[in-house]
């Protein structure tokens, strides 16, 4: 088992999924997973970026960031990357105009777009609004397109809400692209475009970044066909479709060959934060060991051996 520092050596940022990472969804808004607050108030004291890469289309991101702040998460609307804002992006950049097959809660996102006439689909977890009747209002105007258009905001083919496991955008996707012959163009995990927003806004280059998630292919797979390195926790979706203790799923064409687990977000050992003025130390990923220390570094120190103590990695 490797320590941090050689596991993780050159990490300077982190990518961190939202559901099934931070919390579980579900009534009242759900819960956050044991230890996650404190592990993200963690991380942010450390000398590593932060940023939220998250493929909730559910709800906006304002509501989403919200809901985070009410179960106690040190987030802002800034520092949250969502598929929603990226593609009305694109559809500016495009001038497209779309049919919106989307949940209520994240309506609002697209009220800057026109969506007169349309000349594509965007699909999201839609809910309850996944009826025949929705659907076949999608696949009536794709069909109805000389060059069809579909977009889908993530692909993931389920979630995990405290009542159980969810259906996600991806299967109501596979339908329309089934249907119409087409082939939908994915605004969200695990598209590199959407990876390399998140780590622009990070400042960080993809081989310095980890993404912690909980889906080994839309998170793990992702971000590593990206050039990051990732974490599956054994929290969310995975916790409740192969238990704590079985082992990952065999590696298939879509699946990475290597990755790490971790038992949740609260086993990550979290390096120290950046000394204070004064302290010699220049090698970020070396104790310090300077007579000019001070007793700052040394608690620093402490929060360090502390964190990979708690961790348990481990290479299938
Ligand atoms: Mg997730």
């Amino acid at each position: 088992m490797a320590a941090w520092g050689e596991r993780l050596a050159g990490v300077r940022g982190v990518l961190l999924d939202i559901s099934g990472v931070l919390y579980d969804g579900g009534e009242g808004g759900g819960a956050a997973i044991a230890g996650s607050v404190e592990a993200v108030a963690r991380l942010k004291r450390s000398r590593l970026k932060v940023r939220f890469c998250t493929n909730e289309s559910q709800k906006s991101r304002a509501d989403l960031v919200g809901l985070l702040r009410r179960l106690g998460f040190d987030v802002s609307e800034g520092e949250v990357t969502a598929p929603a804002p990226a593609a009305c992006l694109i559809l500016k950049q495009r001038g497209l105009r779309p049919h919106l097959l989307v949940h209520d809660g994240v309506r609002s996102e697209f009220d800057q777009i026109d969506t007169s006439n349309p000349n594509c689909v965007v699909i999201a977890d839609a809910g309850e609004g996944f009826s025949y009747q929705n659907m076949n209002k999608a696949f009536q105007v794709l069909m109805e397109l000389e060059n069809p258009v579909l977009f889908s905001l993530g692909k993931g083919r389920y979630y995990k809400e405290t009542s159980g496991l969810m259906l996600d955008v991806g299967p109501y996707m596979k339908a329309l692209e089934y249907a119409c012959g087409i082939e939908a163009e994915v605004v969200g995990k695990p598209s590199p475009e959407f990876f390399k927003s998140a780590l622009q806004e990070m400042g960080v280059e993809a081989h310095e970044a980890i993404m912690i998630g909980d889906d080994i292919v839309g998170d793990v797979g992702g971000a590593q066909r990206y050039g990051m390195r990732a974490l599956q926790v054994r929290t969310g979706k995975f916790s409740s479709t192969m238990g704590p203790q079985e082992p990952p799923p065999p590696a298939t064409s879509s699946l990475p060959r290597r990755w790490c687990l971790l038992s949740s977000l609260s086993c990550l050992p979290v390096p120290p934060p950046a000394c204070p003025p004064g302290c010699l130390r220049r090698q970020p990923d070396l104790p310090c060991t300077s007579p000019a220390s001070t007793p700052r570094c040394l608690r620093d120190q402490a929060e360090g051996r502390a964190g990979s103590a708690a961790a348990q990695l481990a290479l299938p």
